[in-house]
């Protein structure tokens, strides 16, 4: 089959199988080489690797996985693009293509049966409407993983790469950091993709940590007081935690906690360091 990173060879690709672009799916499919054979060597892809590709639209970054991986598993909700899965990827014999909601899948199980529960790579050119439950679902269900390297809006990359005092820090800032190391490896333009996105696009890599860069004893009280600091971002954050009726947490607890920090009681969360998020779980 045709490298379908070359834009005719996909045109051929829809033509034949008159296949229509749903909007609802974040179909952008890509058309540039150079931009796959970035993705590829970001993801530092070798035989030994099994790769999970979500969404896998008509197999061309599957093509390349396929030549690079030992092991693909592709899962694509569109049930319109399996059969053209099925020619386009004809002659690999070592990609599984299964036809589900990436949300629904469990992909634990994948990662048992296919690498012996072993740490899996992701690779992929993510469907932009759900972006945020893909990543936080791939680290809260502790998928074992060793790196995750996807195509996300550039806005989206920028958020999960930045530290406290800008604009972009947030919740998903903390949590991908809690989990692992980001490195934003290129930036993709519109006119890479058919039919081109109204957004620019980047390649980030998320390397997981074998152990948090903090240590805590509740994760998840951890990240209801980050939730609850950024949901009332204007707020100081003795008012947003106390604001957060399922925190039950006082004034006076928060304040308290913020002065044996030797932080200003009026500081908000988004000037709060992943480390300083941790201590104030572990004292409130
Ligand atoms: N990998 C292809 C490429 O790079 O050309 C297609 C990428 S396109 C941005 C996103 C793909 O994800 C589409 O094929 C879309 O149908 C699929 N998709 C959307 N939502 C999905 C979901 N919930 N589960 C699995 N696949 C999904």
């Amino acid at each position: 089959m045709a490298n379908l990173g070359i834009p005719q060879n996909t045109i051929a690709v829809l033509q034949k199988y008159n296949f229509n672009f749903q909007k609802k799916f974040g179909q952008n499919f890509l058309i540039d080489t150079s931009v796959l054979d970035r993705i590829i060597s970001a993801a530092e892809i070798t035989k030994e690797d099994c790769v999970l590709e979500i969404g896998p639209g008509i197999g061309t970054m599957t093509q390349y996985l396929a030549e690079s991986a030992r092991e693909v598993v592709a899962v694509e909700i569109d049930k319109a693009l399996i059969p053209i899965l099925q020619d386009t990827l004809s002659e690999y014999d070592n990609v599984t293509v299964i036809n589900e909601d990436i949300l629904k899948v469990d992909i634990n199980r994948i990662v048992q049966e296919k690498n012996e529960g072993r740490p899996i790579k992701v690779v992929a050119n993510l469907p932009y409407y759900i972006t945020t439950p893909i990543i936080m679902g791939l680290f809260e269900s502790h998928v074992p993983l060793k790196s995750i390297t996807i195509m996300v809006q550039k806005e989206v990359a920028d958020r999960m790469q930045v530290g406290p005092g800008t604009k972009d820090y947030g919740a998903l800032s903390l949590a991908v950091q809690y989990y692992a190391k980001p490195q934003i490896v290129a930036n993709v333009p519109p006119n890479c993709f058919m039919p081109r996105p109204n957004v620019g696009s980047a390649v980030i890599r998320l390397t997981r940590y074998e152990q948090p860069p903090v240590q805590v004893q509740d994760e998840k009280k951890m990240f209801a007081l980050i939730r609850a600091s950024f949901n009332q971002r204007r707020k100081t954050l003795v008012n947003g935690l106390t604001n957060a009726p399922e925190l039950k947490l006082t004034k006076e607890a928060v304040a308290g906690a913020l002065e044996k920090m030797n932080l200003s009681p009026t500081i908000r969360g988004e000037a709060l360091t992943l480390e300083q998020f941790a201590r104030l779980s572990e004292m409130v």
